[in-house]
């Protein structure tokens, strides 16, 4: 747990955010200021800074993180339409929350690449 993070806080319930999905190993919620009818983001329970910064032990995690993208995207009814799953990484990657997650898009189009 890292106590200035913002997602960190989200985990321990202090910025009050409806979950649409909960385990053990992370939570979902969608993303505050969506970029597509469906956005949504997956983050670990357990603080992990970036995509750079997991270990080998966290794969489990990272296997976990993408599971539930997939689970989210049928629950949301963009499975079949097709979805895009994202992660940026640090400063050129366009990171802006230094707590790693996983961003789920849907319910629209999208070209490609990434601009
Ligand atoms: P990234 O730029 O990949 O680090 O994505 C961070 C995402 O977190 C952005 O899409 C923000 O809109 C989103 N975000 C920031 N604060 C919140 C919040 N309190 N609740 C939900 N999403 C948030
Ligand atoms: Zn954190």
């Amino acid at each position: 747990m890292n106590q200035s993070c913002l997602f960190c806080r989200i985990v321990r319930g202090e910025i009050p955010t409806p979950l649409i999905y909960e385990d053990e190993i992370c939570i979902a919620f969608n993303d505050i200021n969506p970029q597509a009818p469906v956005h949504a983001l997956i983050i670990p329970r357990d603080h992990i800074t970036s995509l750079a910064h997991a270990r080998p032990q966290d794969g489990a995690t990272l296997g976990q993180l993408m599971l539930v993208a997939a689970r989210i995207a049928e629950d949301k009814g963009i499975a079949a339409s097709g979805y895009r799953t994202v992660i940026n990484t640090g400063a050129d990657g366009g990171q802006s929350v230094f707590h790693l997650h996983v961003h789920v898009l849907g319910g629209r189009a999208f070209g490609w690449g990434p601009g």
